[in-house]
Parts: C-alpha cells; sequence; structure tokens
C-alpha cells in the first residue's frame, strides 16, 4: 500500500539550511518541494525593478494595486532536477537570491496583502499533499495541520560562514560581516513582525544542526517523518 501523502513543514531562522534539509527530504520521500521563501523574494526583487523601494521604506499603495498582477510560479528544471522560481515568466531564480535582495526582503515580507497572497499560493500548491515546505511561517500559520514540523536552528556565525561559502562559489564578491549582520537583521525583522512572525509552532520538533552533516540531518527529518507513521498506524 502507497504510504499517505503528508505535509512536512520546516521553519526556521535566516540561512540555518532550511532548504537543504527539505529538499533532501523531499527527493528521499518523492514529494514536492516548495521553498516560500523564493516567492517574498520574487515580490522583493519586483518592488526593487519598479522602483518600489525608498531607503529601506516599500511604496505600500503602488505594491498593493499591483499585488494581483504579480504572477510567481515553479517551473520543474530538467537539467538541475529542481524547480525555478519565476516572475510573471521570466526565471529569476538566480537573481533572487543576490544580497540586494537579501537587503530588502523582510521589509516586504512583513506587509500584510504581501503576506496573504503568498500564503493563499503556497496553500494551493499544498492541495494534493506530499510536499516539503520551507519559511517562517509554514508550521504556525500556512499549514497549522501539517503532519510533522521541523524548526531548525545554528549559530549565527555558523549560519554565516555556510552563507558566506556559498554566495563565493557563485562567484558573489560578498564579505562575511555583511552577511553575518544580514541575517541579524532579518531575523530581527522576521520575529518581531506583528503578522505571521518567525517563531517555533509549540508541537514543531527543534533541531539545532550547528554541528550537524546533511547526511545527519535528512537521518532526523526522516526519523521524525517515521515516528509520525508509526503514531498514526491504526491497531
Ligand atoms: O528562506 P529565505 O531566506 O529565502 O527567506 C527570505 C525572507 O522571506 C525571510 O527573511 C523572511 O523575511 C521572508 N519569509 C517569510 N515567510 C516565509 C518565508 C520567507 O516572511 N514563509
Amino acid at each position: 500500500m502507497t504510504p499517505k501523502k503528508i505535509i512536512i513543514a520546516i521553519d526556521g531562522v535566516s540561512s540555518s539550511g532550511k532548504s537543504t534539509a527539505a529538499k533532501d527530504v523531499a527527493r528521499e520521500l518523492g514529494y514536492t518541494y516548495i521553498d516560500s521563501g523564493a516567492m517574498y523574494r520574487a515580490v522583493t526583487l519586483y518592488c526593487i525593478r519598479e522602483n518600489l523601494i525608498h531607503q529601506g521604506l516599500v511604496d505600500e499603495k503602488t505594491l498593493k494595486d499591483r499585488i494581483p498582477d504579480i504572477r510567481i510560479e515553479f517551473v520543474f528544471n530538467e537539467l538541475t532536477s529542481r524547480s525555478d522560481t519565476y516572475l510573471n515568466g521570466e526565471k529569476v531564480e538566480d537573481e533572487i537570491r543576490n544580497p540586494d535582495v537579501a537587503a530588502l526582503v523582510s521589509p516586504v515580507s512583513k506587509i500584510g496583502f504581501v503576506r496573504e497572497a503568498m500564503v493563499t499560493l503556497q496553500r494551493e500548491l499544498g492541495q494534493e499533499k506530499g510536499i516539503v515546505m520551507d519559511g517562517r511561517d509554514i508550521g504556525t500559520v500556512v499549514f497549522p495541520d501539517a503532519e510533522v514540523k521541523i524548526f531548525l536552528t545554528a549559530s549565527p556565525e555558523v549560519r554565516a560562514e555556510r552563507r558566506y561559502k556559498e554566495l563565493k562559489i557563485k562567484g558573489l564578491d560578498v564579505n562575511y560581516d555583511d552577511i553575518l549582520s544580514n541575517l541579524q537583521e532579518r531575523d530581527r525583522i522576521d520575529s518581531t513582525r506583528e503578522i505571521s512572525p518567525l517563531r517555533k509552532a509549540d508541537d514543531a520538533i527543534e533541531l539545532d544542526n550547528s554541528g550537524m552533516t546533511l547526511e545527519e540531518q535528512k537521518a532526523f527529518i526522516l526519523e521524525q517523518v517515521e515516528a509520525w507513521r508509526q503514531r498514526t498506524i491504526q491497531p
């Protein structure tokens, strides 16, 4: 019998390795991985391109009028075996990872109507279950009934070091201290915002992966999935 498909929510602080963990688990289970942060990043890129952010302040009035016209899609890429993010038909997968987008994404993602639009899209994508979604509010707001919830953390220094290496490999001219302060600032804004702040759901399992390998992290999450299955087996 095919096992019942479930929703796995992976939330946590910035650069804690949520997307790597989520991708690894999705691949292992044959599930779809959905990167909710990519959606907020795509809206931020839209705002940058349309000149809707001035000195860190978002022109909310114009953005509100335009939000119905912002189309975000994920398209599976056969070459890389992962989904790419598209903004109004254009592939923006690489551009949304750049530091200028990272620097402005938190002010954009704290806006109520932006969150409403993204959460609606996220719930649509999760309708069929069989997904692993990572973000900040997946276990608390988007899918409060997700069967398995993980909350990832790691020390700020470990996270900054990982992100620094990742961006360097991509050839970007980045600075460790800037990355460290960006992720600490994002955590601060994300956890103190009024709507859907970053917090661990009461029923989420917290995992500090500072000293863990990717294999150990994947194994830990798969154990939680198995534990959930064992708990729900009918006697
Ligand atoms: O996960 P990632 O670092 O790509 O997310 C970028 C930003 O998007 C976060 O710092 C946060 O401000 C926002 N975000 C959010 N809710 C989510 C996912 C991301 O507010 N579910």
